[in-house]
């Protein structure tokens, strides 16, 4: 605070003490300015003709005038004083006798009249009126210009008009208004209150800003002491102690409580400096203050801010985590548990998305009105962010008591909140950590808390779960698997397999599914379902989908080179691939790269993508096909699409997902299924390839049902790119140099 408020402070307290200071150098100016001159250096004189010898005592008062002054006659210097010449610069007067005023000049005087015609004019008015007074610029022997006032008088010197000069440096004056006018600007404008008392803490001045932020004008505090200001809020002991260090130190500063006349309490930041006169004794008191109120509300507003969410007023996640501590020192001291509960909402997303956000925040403060409600008061509820809540249940004798905490707020959340004449459903899933068995530390509680929601969630949701070890086990491995990831990449632990797909009917090879496999040296062969959806996660897909897509053009190519037929190579590519990364432009860096014709190769998008973003889908498809590369719908069937969405997409192949394969052609259902995107897949004219085709009825069905090609563990497995090369050489009946 006394750094920041210091500058100011200090240039105001220079400001005011220059004030009084000049104040009192300026009542005691006429001695300072009394140099009593040697009589020796009295210049000698020039023409006689001026002095009669009865006139001595006169001309002794004209040589010793501690004024400067001469005498002009026919515009020139005739006789001039020791103090002028001394003024001016010069040993002796003969210098500048015969010499005109302007001589002793600048060329200008400071407004802007040339000297030699203003003197002329001054002279010839004089010699009318009788007296004139202005400020004049002279200039010394050495250049230097310095500002007058002159008296100049007509006389009359033995029958003649002549004129007499009197003058005097102002120049000092003239800067100490200057100072004086600086000061008391500062004095008068500054923001600080500003307060001068005699030295019995008499009032003596108050400037504008005193009045602005206490209240009172001078005429209500004048020669009152500034105990007038006074609050309650400070003890006797404290004043005593602030006049000790006054006395002694001279200066005394810090923060006080006072009372505007409006009978408002407020706080201040006051200096209180004594200002002494030249024989030490203190002459006045002066205290410069700042109002303070509004630092203490943005102070508090801050806290506000730092400690409370600002859309429901609920403590935010800091305060949380400072409440819980508190709740568990406690604990510890009464043998009793606490329960911190996670609640997030169910379907929140779609509400906010589909109905606006305006929307989505009324019904997070109507939800935390609500779950405020349903817990006592001593509880806490914080909102972490976005639609997760969370709360403190503390004394609890079991942890198992969370439970009914647990069932009701999932019961009041599901009655449906009415927001506008809106009617919003949401339902809460909760997860449950208890102190001290589920963790002593606050962080270690709140993510127990949230392990348990995952799984109240992955549950299927408006459920609460407790949490159990082995969740931590599940976020352990996941981070170890993301580690692994990094490492597995740069190792080239990643391989490529490939799947023949064949034509239904007579079985012949048509293309092949190329798909991922990591060799962890820990874990051995990890299959894609285990790391893929991290790798999307955290992004680091791009760089693996990179690795595949290169892979396969390279495989290609050698295979090409060797005379083999690998026909159409399906790459999966998932959505962030496709979003975060350049996607069309690597694809035909690929190409390019490795020479491949860009029949070879098929871009196989799930379908649940697609449904995702179909605008944004259907350009990148565009620019896929334009390059002649064909397209591919994955896992089809899954995703809901509406045929309509389908006809307008760039896609040349639907993949029907093994999830409608497997139960045929038993299940009724997914024949019926199975039957449906057949046909449609027939009348979009769609090239339509069924996944997972593990037995020989599976595939007789789907060929009688018109479905032309086929892939599954029934034609053959994925293989490593040799087996694969074999499997394909014995078909082909190949040389058998092939390379693998
Ligand atoms: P997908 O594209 O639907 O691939 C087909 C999956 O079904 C493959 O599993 C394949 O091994 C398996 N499969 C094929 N025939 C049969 C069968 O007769 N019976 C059974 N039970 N399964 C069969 P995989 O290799 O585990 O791949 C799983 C998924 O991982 C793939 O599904 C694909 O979505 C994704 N994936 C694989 N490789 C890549 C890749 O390089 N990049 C991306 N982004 N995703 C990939
Ligand atoms: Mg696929
Ligand atoms: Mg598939």
């Amino acid at each position: 605070m006394l750094a920041n408020a210091s500058p100011t402070l200090l240039a105001i307290l220079v400001a005011v003490t220059g004030l009084l200071w000049l104040l009192l150098r300026r009542q005691r100016a006429p001695e300072a300015r009394n140099p009593s001159l040697p009589a020796e250096r009295t210049a000698s004189l020039p023409p006689e003709k001026y002095w009669s010898d009865g006139d001595s005592r006169f001309r002794t008062c004209f040589e010793s005038s501690p004024d400067p002054a001469w005498i002009l006659a026919d515009g020139k210097f005739v006789a001039c004083n020791a103090a002028a010449v001394k003024a001016l610069g010069y040993s002796v007067c003969s210098e500048i006798a015969d010499a005109h005023p302007s001589h002793l000049s600048p060329e200008v005087q400071p407004d802007g009249e040339p000297s030699h015609a203003k003197a002329e004019r001054l002279m010839r008015q004089v010699e009318e009126t009788g007296l004139e007074r202005f400020e004049w610029m002279h200039r010394k022997a050495d250049g230097t210009d310095f500002l007058t006032e002159v008296t100049l008088s007509r006389i009359m010197l033995d029958g003649r008009v002549a004129l007499y000069s009197v003058w005097r440096d102002i120049s000092e004056r003239k800067r100490v208004e200057k100072d004086l006018q600086l000061a008391s600007a500062v004095y008068e404008n500054t923001a600080d209150g500003i307060i001068i008392t005699d030295p019995n803490g008499g009032i003596i001045s108050i400037n504008k800003a005193f009045t602005e932020i206490t209240g009172y004008v001078l005429e209500e505090v004048r020669g009152k002491t500034p105990a007038v200001l006074k609050s309650e809020r400070q003890e006797e002991g404290f004043y005593r102690q602030m006049w000790g260090i006054l006395k002694g130190t001279g200066v005394w500063q810090g923060e006080i409580w006072n009372r505007r006349k409006s009978g408002e309490v407020f706080p201040e930041w006051l200096t209180i400096s004594a200002v002494r006169s030249a024989n030490g004794e203190v002459a006045n008191y002066v205290g410069v203050f700042s109002d303070l109120s509004a630092i203490k509300r943005s102070q508090e507003d801050l806290e506000r801010l730092a400690h409370f969410d600002p859309l429901t007023d609920l403590p935010n996640r800091i305060l949380f985590r400072d409440r819980l501590t508190h709740a568990f020192e406690r604990s510890r001291r009464y043998g009793h548990r606490v329960a911190v509960l996670l609640l997030d909402l169910d379907g929140f997303k779609i509400v906010n998305d589909s109905l606006g956000h305006p929307f989505g925040d009324r019904l997070l403060q109507l939800v935390a009105e609500r779950v405020q409600q349903t817990v006592r008061v001593e509880d806490t509820v914080a909102r972490l962010g976005g639609d997760e809540f969370a709360l403190v249940i503390s004394n609890l004798l079991h942890g198992e008591d969370a439970v009914e905490v647990a069932r009701n707020l999932m019961a009041a959340i599901q009655v449906p909140f009415d927001i506008g004449g809106h009617s919003a459903h949401v339902t809460a899933s909760i997860g449950i950590a208890v102190f001290p068995e589920d963790g002593e530390e606050p962080n270690t509680l709140i993510r127990n808390a949230d392990a348990a929601m995952y799984k109240a969630k992955a549950s299927g949701r408006n459920a609460y779960r407790f949490y159990q070890a082995e969740m931590t086990q599940a976020a352990q491995a996941r981070l170890a698997n993301e580690r692994g990831l990094r490492r597995g990449i740069d190792n080239g632990e990643f391989e490529v397999w490939y799947q023949p797909q064949v034509d239904l009917a007579s079985g012949r090879y048509l293309g092949a599914e190329a798909l991922v496999r990591w060799r962890d040296p820990e874990r051995g062969l990890v299959p894609p379902g285990d790391f893929i959806p991290l790798a999307e996660e955290t992004g680091f897909i791009i760089s693996l989908g990179e690795l595949v897509l290169n892979r396969v053009c390279q495989d290609a190519r050698r295979w090409l080179d060797a005379g083999m037929d690998v026909g159409r190579l399906g790459i999966n590519v998932a959505g962030p691939q496709l979003y975060r990364s350049d996607f069309v432009a690597t694809l035909r860096r690929a190409l390019d790269t490795h020479r491949l014709p860009p029949d070879h190769l098929e871009i196989e998008v799930t379908e649940t993508f697609m449904m995702e973003n179909p605008a944004e889908v259907r350009r990148i498809l565009n620019a896929i096909q334009a390059m002649g590369v064909t397209t591919a719908i994955d896992d089809f069937g899954t995703g809901y699409s509406s045929l309509a969405s389908l006809k307008e997409l760039p896609i040349d192949t639907l993949k029907i997902d093994r999830a409608f394969v497997t139960h045929l052609p038993d299940d009724p259902h997914d024949i019926a299924i199975a039957r449906a995107i057949l046909a449609m897949g027939r009348s979009l004219e769609f090239n339509v390839i069924a996944e997972g085709i593990e037995t020989a009825a599976q595939r007789e069905f789907l060929e009688a049902e018109g479905c032309a090609e086929g892939q599954g563990y029934f034609f053959a497995k994925p293989m490593p790119p040799e087996d694969f090369v074999r499997w394909l050489q014995a078909r082909q009946e190949l040389a058998s140099t092939v390379p693998a």
